[in-house]
């Protein structure tokens, strides 16, 4: 069994019931939509296709939906050609007619008030960094600029101010919606773009509370480290958000490419702290969009990403519009197997956790059982998922079965490190959900006659209300 979870994004190469089926088998655990492409009924199309094959094939398999996000674009209507040197005007749409006939070349961003947060000595890259203007000066709302990086500056391109504050709500209008459909949908994990604070991460959180009620459960939020601001608040992140990602594409654009892996193993080792699910992102099997088989770049990043101990790596293009998406995840899983099996991946010592209570300590002893007795796997049982994700953070050598009787869990466990959920849907009898467990790990291999393992019960209500126990058990 693998323990780093694969997230893969789905489009027009994956989105059949077949193609979705053969990704599951070859080692896909959670299923990405990114929002800022398709309609909601594919979208509904490909969560109820999903949903199928995991019932089908009896394993979990996580819904992600990934929000598009403030993202801000070029304004014109036509194309601009810009060259090294040159002096032009930046402003927003919500000037356009003031300077639309100005003799003065000027670029217009797409959200109005944006030119606002830009000063003297901002960058402006556009089109991924591939076109560089710096702000030279502001005088009673008009931006100066001189051309960094030549180029043709064309409609729609998306644009990244790195240096400004911006003061944009963490989500769009679009978001909105689309947030609302995926809400109705029951996905299990919401993806935020271009977060930069805390104050976004609970303005979203807000936001559904609001439309779900207060008793309803909510997805996790997924968020996107992919900001220079982030970066410097990556702290306050991490502690508000439930899970996160190292989104290298924009962060890449807003940091220097040199800094970019250094700062996927700082995020990795920040999110293991505070046992935060953390997904590395982006160009990780690129090339097999194309080609059948992979770079050795491309080899080393993903077995990077798993001695770093990331919960899960990511495909976007890949698999979402490659040629040969199936192909890609089991050159992932295969990557995987062979870096997990290896003494490269176990120089790791349980990292310190700043999580301080009763049951995290006693699964840091579960954890010592079970390396001390060399135990297959430790059972847990765990409704919320906390218990599964606590132990995950040891990165133990065993496996971790977790039995729970919610859905959301069994789903959102998929993405966690190790963690291997068995569902038992409407069984409120949670003092025989190991046993029953245990059978079900027999039937699939993961457990045999003989082998030994450690117990966990995180709590036993009822009669045993808030008793934990704790063992060595050997399977018959
Ligand atoms: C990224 O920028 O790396 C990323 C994952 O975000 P998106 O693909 O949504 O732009």
């Amino acid at each position: 069994m693998k323990h780093t979870k694969i997230v893969t994004t789905i489009g027009p190469a994956s989105e059949s019931k077949e193609a979705l089926r053969s990704l599951a088998v070859a080692g896909m655990n959670v299923v990405r939509l990114n929002f800022s492409h398709g309609e909601h009924s594919w979208h509904r199309d490909v969560i109820n296709r999903v949903r199928e094959v995991s019932e089908e094939l009896g394993q979990p398999i996580g819904i992600l939906a990934d929000l598009q996000g403030p993202r801000i674009r070029i304004g014109n209507e036509d194309e601009i050609s810009v060259s090294e040197g040159q002096k032009i005007r930046v402003s927003d749409i919500s000037h356009k007619e003031e300077f639309s006939s100005s003799d003065m070349p000027t670029v217009f961003l797409d959200v109005a008030g944006i030119s606002d947060s830009l000063e003297a000595g901002h960058q402006i890259l556009i089109e991924d960094g591939t076109i560089r203007l710096s702000v030279t000066d502001r005088v009673d709302g008009s931006i100066s600029a001189v051309v960094e990086i030549a180029g043709l500056i064309k409609p729609r391109k998306g644009v990244n101010l790195p240096d400004s504050k911006l003061n944009l709500p963490i989500l769009s209008e679009k978001d909105h919606k689309d947030l609302s459909f995926v809400l109705k949908e029951g996905v299990d994990f919401v993806g935020l773009s271009f977060v930069g604070s805390a104050a976004d991460i609970e303005s979203a959180r807000e936001t559904m509370r609001a439309e779900l009620g207060a008793d309803v459960r909510l997805p996790d939020i997924v968020s996107k480290i992919e900001r220079k601001e982030a970066i410097r608040n990556i702290d306050e992140i991490i502690k508000a958000t439930d899970a996160v990602m190292v989104a290298r594409g924009d962060l890449g654009i807003e940091m220097p490419e040199s800094e970019v892996t250094l700062l996927q193993k700082d995020i990795i080792r920040r999110s293991l702290m505070a046992v935060k699910p953390v997904i590395v992102a982006t160009q990780m099997m690129k090339s097999m969009t194309e080609s059948p088989i992979p770079t050795r770049a491309e080899v080393s990043d993903v077995t990077n990403a798993v001695v770093d101990h990331a919960d899960a790596v990511m495909l976007s293009e890949e698999s979402a519009m490659g040629k040969y998406p199936v192909e890609t995840v089991s050159m992932m899983r295969e990557i995987i197997t062979k870096t997990e099996e290896s003494p490269f991946d176990d120089v790791y010592c349980a990292l310190d956790f700043n999580i301080r209570s009763e049951s995290a300590v006693i699964i840091r002893s579960v954890y010592e059982l079970a390396k001390s007795f060399k135990a297959k796997s430790i059972l847990l049982f765990s409704l919320s998922g906390h218990t599964a994700k606590i132990a995950s953070h040891f990165r133990p050598d065993t496996g971790i079965l977790v039995a729970t009787n919610n859905r959301r869990t069994y789903n959102q466990l998929a993405l966690v490190w190790g963690a291997k959920p068995y569902l038992f849907e409407g069984d409120n009898n949670h003092a025989t959900f190991v046993d029953k467990m245990v059978e079900k790990a027999k039937q699939d291999g993961s457990l045999s006659v003989g082998d030994q393992t450690v117990v966990f019960l995180g709590r036993v209500p009822g009669e045993y209300d808030n008793m934990r126990l704790v063992g060595i058990r050997e399977i018959r």
